[in-house]
Parts: structure tokens; C-alpha cells; sequence
């Protein structure tokens, strides 16, 4: 009996002594554990994870300050920072600590004080001498003299002359220029630019696309730079600004663009804008701001109807070197329809491909490159209609259906299948193809593409009838 109860006794002690030293050895390790080099791992993880610029913007300034419980404890420079980091990467960053293997599960964010402060930008300096610094970003080529006049945008144009010659001094303030995809906006604006420069080379004129306007703003909140960036932008004479439909969504940066915006407004300065849409049916956007950009003019760019094509494409390929037989100008102009970039694209490909095989540029080399930039087909005369129709009939999904709204899976796909097939046949662009069918945007006429795509690579019904009617469009279709 005492034996046994000596064994029991031993053993208890063998455990408590084992779970002790077990216990005070993860103390020991937890105590110890170099946070440094667990936030080096965690970093490594995540570098896996998110592209560079995320890493660079957000990771690199993020400080280790140790480790409580089973969460790291992290320090970053600013508030924004914390809810940068809490509302875009807490599934990674999540994920990468737990890669680690140490019993860690989370993490901890505070707000340093201090340690964090990043080389003084040149910012300040630049804002101080107020030097014209992003005259450089105005890119010379785009200039009203080589911007050729249509009844698509003579308005767009006369406006932006006007207000090049009197920068501020009259009603078109803000000017905004919206219009699709490739249709001038961008040539307009800075012609705007380089004019106003030309009669008066000490205006600060200050050109962005809102995508730097944004970054430049997010850094200036890591940097703890607000003001100097309020500056930088308020020093401008002309502030120019591309693709505002980009602000979309971003509250902050909207806030920061409402006050800015204001400032210059106020003290008489030129504002002028691109957007892809009239700023009253812009979505994401304050309807503070788009309320004063009411206030100004906004002007719209159209495609360009076949005589505009002509003389873009007399005027690109001049500009380029080449000369094009007139009924080679015509035969582009015939089928390259949507917007002014496509057109350019394609003389620079026949340049490009001329030079390239070392070949002439004969009819076969033109034709080749419009088979390129119209997917194999070369057309005339047909529409979108035309390609709903031949879908319709094939899938048995009325037209009605197809460019209706209903999310039903087969609609769906037949939708994407007509999407897909008049990029492909037609080259129709994406915008044109999202508005036709019930006015969705080109990101997702682009997903739709792409899902087509991959599809009709496994989906035997689907490759079935887009190769179909490729073949019917195809025998419709005039070559030259
Ligand atoms: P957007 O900003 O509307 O997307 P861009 O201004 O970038 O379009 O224009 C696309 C290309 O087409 C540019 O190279 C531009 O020079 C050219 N372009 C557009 N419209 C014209 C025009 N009316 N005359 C000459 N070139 C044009
Ligand atoms: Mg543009």
C-alpha cells in the first residue's frame, strides 16, 4: 500500500516537476524571443503576399516593439496608418504572423512617437521656391495645333483654347472635359497646359492624374506632411487634373481635394478636369464637390464620326513619317471606330511591323494589321445588333434578355458571350460594349472577356457557339 502510494506520489512529482520546467522553459522562450527577427519573418511572409508597393508604402515604415501574449506588438506612424493596415491587410498580415509558428495569433498596432519621422521630403523645399515644378509632367505633344477638330469636339476645343488664354479670368472654371476612353481628354488638357505657358512662361501649372493626386496625399499622411502637400497643390496657377472619376470612393482624398479645390477657386485660380463621365452622373463622389464642379463648364468629347478618322489618321501619319495611300486611310478609318487611341495604335503597329520585317507597306501588310486590332475579322457594316441576334438564336435566350439586367447564370453567360464576341469580331471597345449592354462599366465587360475566355477553353457548348458564329459574321464581312 505505502509503495503504491509512493509511486503515485513519484510520478505526480515527475509530472509537476516536467509541466513546471516545461512552463517556466516557454516563459523563458516567450520572454526572449527576438520580436526583431519574428517581425523579419512575419515581413518575409508578407512580402509573399502583397505586391511592393503595398510593402513599401505600408510595411517598411511599421516598427517591432515586442511581443505580449500570443500577439506582436507593432508600432506605426500615424492613425491612418492603423486603419490603412486594419481595413486592407489584416487578412495578410493575419495570415503571415500565424506562418511564423510561434504561438503568435495577432498582432497589436499603436502610434509612435516619433521614431518613424522619414527623411525631410523635398516637398518644402519645393513648395518655398515655388518653382513650377510639375510643368515638367506637361507633356509637350499634346498641343491644340495638333489636335484635329471635329463636329465631336469643337466644343470641348474651342473651350480649352479660351480658357488657355485667360487662365481663371472667365466662367469656364472649372472646365471639365469627360468623354470615353481614348477620345482626347488628356491631349486637350495638357494643350491647355503648354499654351498658357507659352504666353505667360511663369505660371505655376500644376498637372496630375488623380491617381498621383491620391498617392501623393496617402504618403503626405505618412510622412506627416499634410500641410506641405496642401501647399504644393494651393501654389498652383493652373492645376490640371486627369481622370477625377478616380477620386471615386476615396473619402479622404475627396475631402482634401473639396479644400483644395476651394482655395485655388476662390483666389481666382484655373482648375480643369477629365473625367469619363458629366460630373452629374458620377458615382463616389461627394455630391459637395460635384456640385461645384456644376459651377463651371463641362465640355464632352465624342468619337470621332469617319470624316474625323480620316483626317486624324492623314495627320498621325504624318506626324510619324509614313505616307498612306489614301484608300489604305480609309479602309483604318472604316474599321478602326472607336476612339482616337486605337486609331494611333494602329499606324504605329503598320510602322512598327513595316520596319520590323523590313517589308513595304503594301495592302497585305495594312490588312494583316487591322486583322491584329480586329480580331482576325475584317468588317463592314456590322453591329452589335447583329452579334445579340446571332447569340439570341443560338443559345435560345430571347434579345430582350441578353441586354436586360437578370443575373441569371445562362443570360449571364450569354451576355459575356456577346461581349466577348464583339471585341473580338469588332473591336468594339469595352466602354461601348458595357454601355450597350445595360450601361455596365469596362472593368466589367473586361471580367466578362476574360471568364468567356477561360470558359470556351473547357466549356465545349460555348466554344461551340462562339466559333459558329465567328464563321457566320466572318462570310458577312468585305475585304479589301
Ligand atoms: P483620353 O484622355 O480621352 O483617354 P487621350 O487624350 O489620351 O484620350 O488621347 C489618346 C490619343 O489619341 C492621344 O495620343 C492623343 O494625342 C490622340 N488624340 C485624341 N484625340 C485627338 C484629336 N482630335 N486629334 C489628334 N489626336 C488625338
Ligand atoms: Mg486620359
Amino acid at each position: 500500500m505505502w509503495g503504491f502510494l509512493f509511486f503515485v506520489y513519484f510520478v505526480g512529482l515527475l509530472f509537476v516537476s516536467f509541466g513546471w520546467s516545461y512552463a517556466v522553459d516557454n516563459l523563458w522562450i516567450t520572454l526572449n524571443m527576438d520580436y526583431k527577427k519574428t517581425w523579419q519573418s512575419i515581413f518575409y511572409f508578407l512580402k509573399e503576399l502583397l505586391p511592393k508597393h503595398a510593402i513599401d508604402a505600408w510595411f517598411e515604415p511599421v516598427v517591432p516593439i515586442g511581443i505580449s501574449n500570443d500577439e506582436i506588438l507593432l508600432e506605426v506612424p500615424n492613425q491612418f496608418f492603423c486603419e490603412w493596415i486594419e481595413s486592407h491587410y489584416k487578412k495578410d498580415l493575419i495570415n503571415s504572423i500565424k506562418k511564423v509558428e510561434k504561438g503568435l495569433v495577432g498582432y497589436r498596432l499603436s502610434i509612435g512617437a516619433g521614431k518613424h519621422q522619414i527623411e525631410p521630403v523635398s516637398l518644402i523645399e519645393k513648395t518655398e521656391k515655388r518653382t513650377p515644378v510639375h510643368q515638367n509632367n506637361l507633356n509637350r505633344q499634346y498641343t491644340f495645333e495638333n489636335f484635329i477638330e471635329g463636329s465631336n469636339n469643337e466644343f470641348a476645343k474651342n473651350a480649352a483654347q479660351s480658357v488657355s488664354q485667360a487662365p481663371g479670368e472667365n466662367n469656364f472654371n472649372p472646365l471639365i472635359i469627360y468623354g470615353g476612353v481614348g477620345l482626347g481628354k488628356t491631349h486637350l488638357m495638357h494643350a491647355i497646359g503648354n499654351s498658357a505657358v507659352k504666353t505667360n512662361s511663369g505660371l505655376n501649372i500644376v498637372v496630375v492624374t488623380s491617381e498621383k493626386f491620391t498617392l501623393d496625399f496617402v504618403n503626405s499622411l505618412r510622412k506627416n506632411k499634410t500641410i506641405e502637400f496642401a501647399q504644393q497643390y494651393r501654389s498652383a496657377d493652373v492645376l490640371l487634373i486627369d481622370d477625377i472619376q478616380f477620386f471615386r470612393g476615396k473619402e479622404q482624398t475627396q475631402e482634401q481635394f473639396f479644400h483644395t479645390f476651394n482655395v485655388l477657386h476662390q483666389s481666382g485660380k484655373q482648375i480643369v478636369m477629365t473625367a469619363d463621365k458629366y460630373p452629374g452622373e458620377m458615382k463616389g463622389l461627394q455630391s459637395r464637390l460635384l456640385s461645384r464642379f456644376q459651377s463651371g463648364l463641362s465640355v464632352d468629347v465624342q468619337p470621332p464620326n469617319f470624316e474625323v478618322r480620316v483626317a486624324i489618321l492623314l495627320e498621325k501619319a504624318e506626324q510619324n513619317g509614313i505616307s498612306l495611300d489614301y484608300d489604305v486611310i480609309e479602309f483604318i478609318a472604316k474599321h478602326i471606330k472607336n476612339n482616337v487611341r486605337d486609331l494611333e495604335g494602329a499606324i504605329i503597329r503598320i510602322l512598327a511591323k513595316s520596319s520590323l520585317l523590313n517589308k513595304e507597306i503594301d495592302r497585305q501588310l495594312v490588312r494583316d494589321v487591322i486583322k491584329e486590332r480586329t480580331g482576325g475579322k475584317l468588317i463592314t457594316g456590322l453591329s452589335v445588333e447583329d452579334v445579340v441576334k446571332k447569340v439570341s438564336e443560338a443559345s435560345n435566350i430571347t434579345e430582350k434578355d441578353i441586354v436586360g439586367k437578370s443575373r441569371k447564370m445562362e443570360i449571364a453567360e450569354a451576355r459575356q458571350v456577346c461581349m466577348y464576341l464583339c471585341r473580338d469580331i469588332m473591336g468594339t471597345s469595352l466602354n461601348n460594349i458595357g454601355l450597350y449592354f445595360g450601361g455596365r462599366d469596362h472593368t466589367t465587360v473586361m471580367h466578362a472577356i476574360k471568364a468567356i475566355k477561360k470558359k470556351s477553353k473547357e466549356n465545349k457548348k460555348i466554344t461551340k457557339i462562339i466559333s459558329t458564329i465567328q464563321k457566320e459574321l466572318g462570310e458577312s464581312l468585305q475585304s479589301f
